[in-house]
């Protein structure tokens, strides 16, 4: 597909300059690029709150690389259970080895073709990093937000957001559950 061709990033590291003492990259992009890669990749609307800071060290490992890094940033999140965007803090931390593609045949530059979890190839005298960074950022996100753990939801019946306030139904709901109780009492009572 080689969708990300067409942008060539500053965020890429040339090879040539990996030694194994090891390079360090330390920069910081707006929320406006975040959501430009994310945008090329998947069909999600994400709203970034923040910039996104981003550190990467890589070390060269004979013709492999080791490259970690942690990426920071905020976004909002629809919760799944009242509905709500609230705003989520998305810090991910990772690491891949990158091993130089084997095969003769030409890949698509920045595809990531992997044979195990963190190992990604590599092809030519650079990696570009953006791919890597927006495979964290949608791993990172859950695919069930939730806004908090106490969130109550909305109710079935009238759709109000319980977190900010009872509505009638459960009101009423509450007053019925009351009754039963009381009701119940005195029977358990007897027998
Ligand atoms: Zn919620
Ligand atoms: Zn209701």
């Amino acid at each position: 597909m080689g969708r990300l061709n067409k942008k060539r990033s500053d965020l890429s590291i040339s090879l040539d300059e990996v030694g194994e003492s090891g390079y360090r990259l330390s920069c910081s992009k707006s929320k406006e690029w975040i959501r430009n890669v994310v945008r090329d990749v998947g069909d999600s609307d994400f709203t970034f709150l923040d910039e996104i800071t981003i550190q990467i060290d890589a070390f060269r490992m004979g013709e492999d690389f080791s490259v970690s890094g942690v990426i920071a940033t905020a976004l909002t999140l629809p919760c799944v259970r009242c509905l709500d965007d609230f705003a989520y803090p998305l810090e991910a931390q990772f690491h891949y080895t990158l091993c130089p593609s084997d095969s003769g045949e030409s890949l698509p530059e920045m595809e990531v073709r992997r044979d195990d979890l963190d190992v990604v190839h590599y092809k030519g005298s650079s990696i570009d990093l953006v791919p890597l960074l927006v495979e964290q950022i949608m791993v990172t996100i859950p695919t069930h937000p939730l806004c908090g753990e106490t969130c109550k939801g909305i109710c079935q019946q009238c759709g109000e957001n319980l977190n900010n306030r009872l509505c009638r139904c459960s009101r009423e709901n509450e007053k019925i559950s009351a009754f039963e109780v009381l009701k119940n009492f005195p029977v358990k009572q007897k027998s």
